[in-house]
């Protein structure tokens, strides 16, 4: 795969990404698919003096849900964005041609990024910069961090 393929329209290197060819998709659906097999379900839902810890079961069933279907075996440009949902970012790209952001000139005003901001940070603005100043090559050798917690 061309380096192209694994870099996103917003910057963001898509191998650095905790959902990118992950691990846990397929351990979560194991667990899921045993633990309906075995009925942990309705022994979780049955109140009883015993197994109190289980009262939550229902969110543990939501995120177990979740880590079973937030794989990304393909990188963004080839999958049609997170989780196959083109972003307002894709869109924006797609609809001038553009390869990336880097190719536009208004990205430090650009409004589009805010939703990446809680986990990612300013990374991607970091790295469209990085990429316009130095190229794909050595923009994305030293782009940032992916995670703010990796800072
Ligand atoms: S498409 Fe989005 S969710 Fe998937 S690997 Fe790339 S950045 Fe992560
Ligand atoms: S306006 Fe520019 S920086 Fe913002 S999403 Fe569109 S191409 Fe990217």
């Amino acid at each position: 795969m061309k380096l192209i393929d694994k870099v996103a329209y917003c910057g963001i290197y898509c191998p650095d990404c905790i959902h990118y060819q992950n691990e846990y998709s397929k351990l979560a659906s194991e667990l899921k698919n045993h633990l309906l097999e075995i009925g942990l379900d309705k022994y979780a839902k049955t109140k009883s003096p015993f197994g109190a810890q289980f009262q939550n079961y229902e969110e543990f069933e939501t995120i177990l849900s979740a880590l079973a279907e937030t794989k990304c075996d393909k990188p963004c440009r080839a999958g049609g964005g997170c989780s196959g949902i083109p972003c307002e970012i894709m869109d924006c790209c797609i609809s001038k041609s553009y390869e990336g952001c880097w190719e536009c000139s208004n990205v430090d005003s650009c409004d589009k990024f805010t939703f990446l901001e809680p986990r990612c940070g300013k990374m991607p603005k970091n790295n469209i910069r990085k990429i316009k100043k130095l190229g794909l090559d050595d923009g994305i050798e030293q782009r940032d961090n992916f995670y703010i917690w990796l800072k």
